[in-house]
């Protein structure tokens, strides 16, 4: 008997345990598919609130900027004349009042946000004109950059807003030259001038082949860098460098600093030479392992020999002043089997001396730079744009066009500016 009970009761318990657990794993099961559910609602929501808000946001944005593109676009409408720098004739540049041209078939019409001052504008201002470039009266400046504000029919890849850099030339892609890679020396090279006005137009060829998108984080005024600092890779790549190489820079101007820069960032010691304290400082800043500074050539060939191996002389010697004494004087500084490179252009009609037992005896390699290609103007970009290239120390003052006069004639006195940039009255 008492074991029936027993038996029982045993049997009742489990029975209730049994029904005990399956409830909890039921009620469990429920709790989690519950929490289940609440998470995946919670994710669901939370998507859509992000999704909405990224759309939002989007919508503002892209509302903001056509509006932005609209007022631009009506203002630009709004006008038929600018202001720019006419140049007519020697240190004759006056600022009038000139039709906007419109854009034709393929041309891009963009509102110059920086202009820079060069030394080839430079020049120019002296002599009143440029065999090449540009013959008076005629619009000025070559290196800049800008907000496209109109584009012509069949004006690919472009539209109102863009932020541009349009180089100052391009080549016509079909020559002798063009078709072996050398494009610089283009049968037909297209050059644009009239940097220095409010708005330019740029032709056809350039837009397609030398007008490059500036990316966001860059201002315009380092993007206006691209044109020199492409002659300066050029010149720089043309010289055959090998990393660790020493390389002698002749003059501290704005290329000469620019090709210093280029060198020492890709991994040369650079040797500046330079006569001005404010180019000395400028060359170290940017990188030379030694400057100097000195007005007599002979000294100069004897220090910068003292700092190589044995006296040995330079790996590279680049000249960028552009004077016969100072192209004799890079040929001096080369070792061996070094390279020369005559970067800088010298006045019509200049005839150099050349030590032809040196310069065969010693194996040596000479060459010229001209200019730029279309791999260039976009491999100096992308210098500018990876923040390594020190666009901020070539722009050492700022002026509007009014003032185009004056900051040529204080650029003639040999001040310590190396390049200004001339910009719209309202953005400074
Ligand atoms: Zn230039
Ligand atoms: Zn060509």
């Amino acid at each position: 008997m008492a074991g029936t009970v027993k038996a029982a009761i045993l049997r009742g318990r489990k029975t209730v345990e049994t029904v005990v657990e399956e409830s909890r794993k039921k009620a469990e099961k429920v709790v989690e598919d519950g929490l289940n559910t609440v998470d995946a609602v919670v994710e669901v929501s939370f998507n859509t609130v992000e999704t909405v808000v990224v759309k939002g946001r989007k919508r503002v944005e892209s509302a903001v900027s056509l509006g932005r593109k609209t007022v631009e676009q009506a203002l630009f409408h709004d006008r038929s004349t600018m202001q720019a720098a006419v140049l007519h004739g020697r240190e004759d540049v006056r600022i009038e009042q000139v039709p906007i041209s419109k854009a034709e078939a393929g041309e891009l019409v963009v509102e110059v946000g920086a202009a820079l001052t060069c030394g080839t504008d430079l020049k120019v201002f002296r002599r009143g004109y440029h065999a090449r470039m540009i013959v008076p009266p005629a619009l000025f400046g070559h290196e800049m950059a800008g907000t496209v504000v109109e584009v012509g029919a069949g004006a690919e890849g472009f539209a109102a807003g863009d932020r541009v850099v349009a180089l100052n030339s391009a080549p016509c892609g079909e020559c002798y030259y063009c078709e072996r890679g050398q494009e610089n020396l283009c049968d037909d090279l297209l050059f644009n001038n009239g940097a220095y006005a409010e708005f330019i137009r740029i032709p056809a060829r350039i837009v397609a082949k030398n007008t490059l998108r500036v990316p966001a984080h860059v201002p315009l005024e380092y993007a206006a860098l691209t044109e020199p600092l492409a002659c300066a890779v050029h010149g720089f790549e043309d010289s055959g460098p090998r990393p660790g190489d020493t390389v002698a820079v002749i003059g501290g101007g704005p290329l000469g600093l620019m090709i210093l820069h280029v060198a020492a960032l890709y991994g040369c010691q650079v040797i500046a030479l330079v006569k001005y304290d404010g180019q000395a400082e400028a060359a170290r800043r940017l990188g030379a392992a030694h400057v100097v500074q000195t007005d007599s050539i002979r000294e100069a060939i004897r220090e910068t020999r003292a700092l190589t191996e044995k006296n040995r002389g330079v790996d590279i010697a680049i000249e960028a002043v552009g004077v016969p004494e100072a192209w004799q004087e890079a040929v001096e500084l080369v070792r061996k089997g070094g390279t020369v490179n005559f970067f800088g252009g010298c006045a019509l009609g200049t005839r150099v001396a050349l030590d032809t037992n040196r310069i065969h005896y010693s194996d040596i390699t000479l060459r010229a730079t001209f200019h730029h290609t279309p791999k260039f103007c976009r491999k100096a970009l992308d210098l500018i744009s990876s923040g390594r290239f020190q666009a901020e120390a070539f722009i050492t003052g700022h002026a509007h066009l009014a003032e185009l006069n004056r900051v040529f004639e204080k650029l003639m006195n040999r001040s310590s500016e190396i390049k200004t940039a001339i910009v719209p009255e309202e953005k400074r």
